[in-house]
């Protein structure tokens, strides 16, 4: 068994009009957009980085350049497939995996199960496999300022049968 944690971080922009911003797959409606190179789902992000951090690859920078113009409003689905990949490649598959979104706004209960359902999918795992909690900041910081938001993945990987 390996074990992999990751952590993403993006600048939330307020919009006039309703937008939507990308959360484990999933368009996620508000008067938000993120600012990032690819899609900015930091949910896919962390949970990329925990994948190549439990079979010690490096980390999605590495992998998917900010400079590089083809990563540009690149699907962050991509990059958690070729971590994926690399890890059947090596042995591995995904055995669970946990994710928290630190965010004020909007709240994700409506939404967690769609977007648990598409990690699923992506990861290849059983949806009872997938954890999403939302944790808001009380105010405080640049995710209680609503300048951010954040997540956290973990992820264990169990030896391919
Ligand atoms: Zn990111």
């Amino acid at each position: 068994m390996r074990i992999g944690i990751g952590f993403d971080t993006h600048r939330l922009i307020p919009t006039i009009r309703k937008e939507a911003i990308a959360l484990g797959g999933v368009k996620i409606p508000c008067f938000y957009q993120i600012e990032s190179h690819s899609d900015g789902d930091v949910v896919l992000h962390a949970l990329t980085d925990a994948v190549l951090g439990a079979l010690a690859l490096g980390d999605i920078g590495q992998w998917f350049p900010d400079s590089d113009p083809g990563n540009a409003g690149r699907s962050s689905g991509d990059f958690l497939s070729f971590a994926l990949a690399e890890a059947k490649r090596l042995g591995w598959a995904v055995g669970n995996i946990d994710c928290t979104v630190h965010l004020e706004e909007p709240k994700l209960a409506s939404h967690s199960d769609a977007i648990r359902t598409s990690i699923a999918q992506l990861a290849g795992v059983e949806l009872q496999c997938v954890s999403l909690k939302a944790k808001t900041a009380e105010g405080l910081g640049p995710v209680g300022e609503r300048k951010a938001i954040e997540a956290d993945a973990a992820v264990v990987m169990i030896p391919l049968r």
